[in-house]
């Protein structure tokens, strides 16, 4: 017997049972009138004689003829019948109170209501309760991949790629392909399931600065959260920028830049940076629009394969103000110290791929509120023997801002870093560079940046090895994007 078939079974008693209950207490209150009879209202008997009426069965005696036209109520059974409607009640309460209401319906229906989910009230809960059944496994392959489906195109309101869809949607897709253990997928249901994510378009959100230095080129990360399936390949492209004035040669070259997934990194939240060069003066509102392909190659498991591709356009607005925001240098030990144990992790190495190699830094160790004015604009070496190998701009912002981070990689040579390993040979340099604090410096709308960090240090770099199932935490993410060259070799440009 199915879990719909149970379900079924389940509203028919509830029905019969809430039947049952309304006419016994209709029966017992109600049933039994009088309907002009005369009546003993202690034994029921007909009461033959006038006035006065007296009962010949059990010697009821009483001057009032209404007193013998009450209608008969047996309490006994009313009560037994509301007793029996409180235990069902409480019955029911206590099994909605381990699962979810939406639990007493069929999937597919509340799969089908998953559109109304944005009426704050009775359906909010509809997106945790199927994302709960996908967890539990409590979910038909068929019903599955209906969800999925109705995930990839959304809805009105909440359309793919948007924070409404992302809000609603995505907490469901990330358990889409969960199975437990006890109940393993069919090869073609996971097929079909990767089929639909990698028709999934992404969520892009830009953090750029509201307001700039006129003087320096303006970059602006683009946080990709994608669900694509780890064998789809991927690329991304600006394909224009709209009401922003950006110069020929930068829109050129935006537009050719081609963004290649380079590994399939478990966090479907990953970044890169792109470059406007520097802007006119003034107040600029207009539009990006980021092409996305995803390719996923047919295999001997997955026949099908799929390809699929869609555009997202994000909103941009910049203030660029006419005078450059004069910054003041300032180092000393305290500030190297944080600096040194921002970048301690040094170089994590993964064993394959085209982006084997990322710099794991810690932006937080420099979160607290009175480094709040201070950017830190950074110039990253790993150094063999004195030789850069491989070089990370990378900027943020002190106090709270710790979390954004931007970051270019200026330099990388590959073979050398695999062979890099922790010893006398190999330190990380770190200096603080007044350019790259610039970036920061606009960033943030309320409290100003008036300081940058112009510290230098130098400290051993740790080397850590990954496996290749990229599976563990966000710091770990490594490089997901880098550029597609236009030769074999690949251009790096992330973190
Ligand atoms: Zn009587």
């Amino acid at each position: 017997m199915n879990f719909e078939t149970t379900l079924i079974l389940v509203w028919i008693s509830v029905l019969l049972f809430a039947t049952t209950i309304i006419y016994s207490l209709w029966w017992s209150l109600f049933w039994d009138r009088s309907r002009g009879q005369r009546r003993c209202p202690k034994c029921w008997h007909h009461v033959q004689e006038r006035f006065p009426f007296r009962c010949n069965e059990c010697g009821y005696l009483t001057i009032f003829e209404g007193n013998l036209f009450r209608t008969r109520r047996r309490y006994g059974w009313a009560t037994i019948a509301i007793l029996a409607l409180m235990t069902g009640t409480l019955w029911l309460r206590d099994q909605l109170s381990t699962r979810s209401w939406w639990s007493l319906f069929p999937d597919r229906m509340v799969i089908a209501m998953l559109p109304l989910a944005d009426d704050g009230e009775t359906f909010r809960e509809i997106p945790l309760y199927l994302a709960n059944c996908l967890m539990r496994g409590e979910m038909s392959d068929a019903n599955r991949l209906r969800l999925l489906s109705q995930c990839v195109h959304g809805d009105s309101w909440a359309t793919p790629g948007s924070y409404q869809w992302l809000n609603k949607f995505a907490s469901i897709v990330e358990k889409i392909d969960l199975f437990p253990p006890n109940a393993p997928v069919s090869d073609a249901t996971m097929d079909e399931i990767e089929q639909g994510l990698n028709a999934l378009a992404p969520v892009i959100i830009l953090d750029m600065p509201m307001k700039w230095n006129s003087v320096e080129p303006i970059f602006i990360s683009v946080n990709v959260m994608d669900w694509w399936p780890a064998q789809s390949e991927v690329t991304l492209r600006v394909t224009a920028v709209n009401d922003i004035p950006v110069t020929a040669s930068a829109l050129e070259r935006l537009t050719h830049e081609v963004w290649q997934r380079a590994t399939a990194a478990n966090a479907n939240n990953t970044t890169f940076t792109i470059n406007f060069d520097s802007l006119p003066v003034g107040t600029h509102n207009g539009e990006i629009s980021i092409a996305w392909e995803s390719n996923l190659p047919a295999s001997t498991n997955a026949p099908l394969g799929s390809h699929a591709k869609g555009v997202v356009t994000k909103s941009v607005n910049i203030d660029v103000q006419p005078t450059k925001e004069i910054l003041s240098p300032i180092a000393n030990s305290e500030l190297d110290a944080l600096v040194k144990e921002a970048f301690e992790p040094g170089l994590i190495r993964w064993p394959e791929g085209n982006a084997r190699h990322a710099f794991s830094y810690q932006p937080y160790k420099t979160s607290s509120s009175e480094l709040d004015a201070i950017a830190f604009g950074m110039i990253v070496e790993a150094m063999e023997n004195g030789v850069p190998r491989r070089r990370l701009n990378v900027w943020w912002r002190g106090g709270r801002g710790g979390s954004r981070t931007g970051f270019e990689i200026m330099l990388e040579d590959q073979i050398a870093l695999d062979h890099a390993e922790k010893s006398d040979n190999w330190t990380l340099r770190i200096r603080g560079d007044e350019i790259l604090a610039r970036r920061v410096a606009g960033m943030y709308g309320n409290a100003p940046i008036t300081q940058w960090w112009s510290g230098q240090v130098e400290i051993p770099m740790n080397v850590s090895d990954r496996t290749s199932d990229r599976t563990t935490g966000r710091s770990d993410r490594g490089r997901a994007w880098v550029l597609q060259g236009p030769s074999a070799d690949v251009k790096p440009k992330s973190n």
